[in-house]
């Protein structure tokens, strides 16, 4: 199912008496999610994640603009309408049912034309708690399951009425970081096997990155950039989408272009071809550090950490808006240790220049 959003908004009123204005948690947001893919909306807490989850729920009505699922507009349809299947950080199953009746719960509340017989409940509770892979745990009590298999069964019980729209709230943040990683492949598997178009809230960008089609990132209610993963951290928009993707965290400098050459402090360190003469933000992914003797960049050597498949170095430099650089490197590289200063090549893919006032990024031909 394709789900549209046209200039949706969502104004909340303002509760501070200093503060008027309303706020904006989510300001004209326009996307067309293809069907069957699944989506990661990813952001910092407070960017307007979840509150675009529930306007597409139904659960909030937006200030202004529309949803539309496939050609119907559902933006005044009422949540049970909608044919969606939510799932939340807190997994809100009811303690005192069985996993098999929490799974069924959704389906007894079918009227009309959908009402099931007993077997048909009992048919499709058994075939979500198999794409789950919880069938043994069917006459458990949800005190009675880990967190990972709590929230398996939250999953079924979305899937039992083979929603047209899944909808996940952060729905591993309450998992250990193995049971993250195990459950997000899980969530990427029944989305493959199930074809159902998916939106995934998260504010994790490692966990949006790995398992989704194509990820949204917000800032202040506002959409920053949308596009496939790789594309994102590969080509952002602006300084707050580099900030956000990539651990570790890209480097931030203040550069500045002269005569088609990128100088950070004295050092030039790249060519630019094609920007003007300016002061300008400059981003360098870990990965985009080269060590090289006679380099180019020049940064006081602090510590090399060992991490078994490559190698940390941590250095400062006068020019960086971080307190540390952090260049990752392959452990072939030896770093000499007893010299006080680093020197680097840079990859220039791995480089990116942003606008100093607006933020948004510059290009450059190497
Ligand atoms: P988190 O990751 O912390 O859950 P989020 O990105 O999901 O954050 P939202 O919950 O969508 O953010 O909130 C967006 C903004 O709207 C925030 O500034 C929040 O304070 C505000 N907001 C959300 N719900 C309400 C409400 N009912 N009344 C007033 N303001 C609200």
């Amino acid at each position: 199912m394709e789900v549209v959003l046209q200039n949706l908004t969502k104004k909340f009123p303002s509760r501070d008496r200093k503060k008027k204005e309303d706020v904006i948690a989510v300001n004209d947001f326009t996307f067309e999610i293809p069907d069957g893919k699944l989506i990661g909306l990813l952001g910092p807490s407070g960017c307007g994640k979840s509150t675009t989850l529930n306007l597409i729920s139904g659960l909030l009505k937006p200030t202004s603009g529309k949803i539309f699922f496939g050609k119907e507009d559902v933006t005044d349809l009422p949540p049970e309408n909608r044919g969606i299947g939510l799932v939340f950080q807190n997994y809100a199953l009811y303690p005192h049912l069985t996993v098999k009746q929490n799974i069924l719960f959704p389906l007894q509340n079918l009227k009309g034309k959908d009402k099931l017989s007993k077997a048909q409940m009992n048919e499709k509770a058994y075939e979500a708690a198999k794409l789950v892979q919880i069938e043994e745990l069917m006459e458990r009590k949800p005190g009675e399951l880990s967190g990972g298999q709590q929230q398996r069964v939250a999953i079924a019980r979305a899937l039992v009425k083979m929603p047209r729209v899944l909808l996940l709230d952060e729905p591993l943040s309450n998992l250990d970081a193995r049971l993250r990683l195990q459950t997000r492949e899980e969530i990427r598997r029944i989305q493959r096997e199930t074809k159902i178009t998916t939106i995934f809230v998260t504010h994790d960008q490692e966990e949006a990155m790995s398992i989704s089609d194509m990820i949204v990132v917000m800032k202040d209610g506002v959409v920053q950039q949308i596009g496939k993963p790789q594309e994102v951290y590969d080509s952002p928009a602006n300084l707050f989408v580099a900030k956000f993707l990539g651990t570790p965290p890209i480097n931030i400098f203040v550069g500045q272009v002269k005569d088609n050459k990128l100088y950070i402090g004295e050092d030039a360190v790249l060519d630019v071809k094609g920007v003007a003469n300016q002061e300008v933000y400059v981003g360098i992914r870990p990965e985009g550090f080269v060590l090289q003797e006679a380099g180019a960049f020049h940064c006081e050597l602090n510590v090399v950490e060992v991490m078994g498949r490559d190698i940390s170095v941590v250095s400062t430099n006068k020019a960086s808006l971080n307190p540390t650089v952090r260049a990752i490197i392959g452990t072939e590289n030896k770093v000499d240790m007893k010299n006080p200063t680093v020197r680097f090549g840079l990859v220039p893919r791995k480089v990116f220049l942003f606008h100093k006032e607006t933020e948004e990024r510059i290009d450059f031909e190497d």
